[in-house]
């Protein structure tokens, strides 16, 4: 764990605005990450815009700061007009620029352009960089900036912090919760955050759609490669037919994950012309590597990829293949 960069410790203290933005589709580690951000820059006194490109989704509405968010980019210009240079942009949880969508052309053209992540293959963009890979998650990251800063951590900042680190821990199980993300986790607990009050937020906020999703998506279930890999689909027809929405499929790919002789769980997602996947691994495998494969990346644990202009079939027909090779050389 490398202490947080002086640069960047620098760059924040001296400007009194900033532009804060995170990956598309974003999880609650990046809803959380960078509304928590927002908190400590504006306890600082500093005049923050937290830019999106969709509205927040549902589940995260009640993140203290969503309400804020704003998905003109014209208003982010004429912010950073305004500002006239007294202004930094910060990337949070994004592992290429790529993946900020919109944003990413605006946070690039203000400078200092800084980088907080934890993902492996962050391929090192942005001015400032503070890039963490063995972190649970940016979540974790933004406490110690808080602490390195100087501030307070409040109890709004709280509620975004650890819903950052519950969700992209899964609850405390990946293989990078260490005993400093617990030791984060306690002192947001201290602050009053209470994990049964977030868990139901978060994990037990179901929809009767949703439920009704996760019967057929269940039913697509296909095992390969001695039951150590698992696919399972969601189409556009299916959330037609149960009002359910594909932010409703949170959380689904733990399901086939969980089945004792599984290594690598797929999730293959019909989103128009492409097909969005989501890769899961416990043990050994890296699915960073096979995402990356794809055009994707992510952690060695979950990672993922899009590819356009082939169906679901085809995508796992070329997928399987790929999985059984780097399962046959895992450890
Ligand atoms: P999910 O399956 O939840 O969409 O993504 C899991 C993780 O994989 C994300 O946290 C992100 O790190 C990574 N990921 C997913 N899709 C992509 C992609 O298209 N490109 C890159 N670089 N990473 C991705
Ligand atoms: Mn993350």
């Amino acid at each position: 764990m490398r202490p947080v960069p002086e640069d960047l410790l620098a760059a924040i203290r001296s400007r009194s605005c900033a532009v804060l933005a995170t990956h598309v589709n974003p999880d609650g580690d990046a809803l959380g990450s960078l509304f928590g951000l927002a908190d400590i820059l504006r306890g600082m006194g500093r005049n923050v815009l937290c830019f999106l490109e969709d509205p927040v989704p549902r589940l995260y509405r009640f993140l203290p700061g969503s309400e804020r968010v704003v998905t003109d980019i014209d208003q982010v210009r004429r912010f950073a007009e305004k500002a006239a240079g007294d202004i930094l942009s910060v990337s949070l949880d994004c592992g290429d620029q790529q993946r900020l969508g919109g944003s990413g052309r605006i946070l690039a053209a203000i400078h200092p352009f800084a980088v907080i992540d934890h993902h492996r293959g962050n391929n090192g963009f942005g001015d400032l960089a503070w890039i963490e890979p063995d972190r649970s998650s940016t979540g974790e990251m933004i406490f110690d900036l808080a602490r390195a800063l100087g501030r307070e951590i409040t109890p709004d900042c709280a509620t975004c912090l650890y819903t950052a680190i519950v969700t992209d821990t899964g609850s405390f199980r990946y293989d990078s919760t260490s005993s400093h993300t617990f030791a984060v986790a306690g002192e947001l607990v201290a602050l009053g955050v209470r994990p049964d009050v977030m868990a139901d937020r978060l994990f037990d906020n179901y929809s009767v759609g949703r439920l009704r999703l996760l019967q057929r998506v269940l039913a697509t279930l296909e095992l390969y490669d001695n039951n150590r890999i698992a696919v399972i689909r969601v189409t556009e027809e299916m959330l037609r037919a149960t009002g359910a929405t594909m932010e409703d499929t949170e959380n689904f790919i733990n399901l086939p994950r969980a089945v004792h002789t599984v290594q690598v769980a797929v999730f293959l997602k019909e989103k128009g012309e492409i097909v969005s996947v989501s890769l899961r691994a416990k043990g050994g495998c890296d699915v960073s590597r096979v995402a990356a494969r794809f055009g994707g990346g992510g952690h060695r644990n979950a990672s993922g990829f899009r590819v356009p202009g082939h169906g679901l079939d085809a995508v796992r027909d070329m997928l399987i293949p790929v999985l059984e090779k780097e399962l046959g050389q895992s450890p």
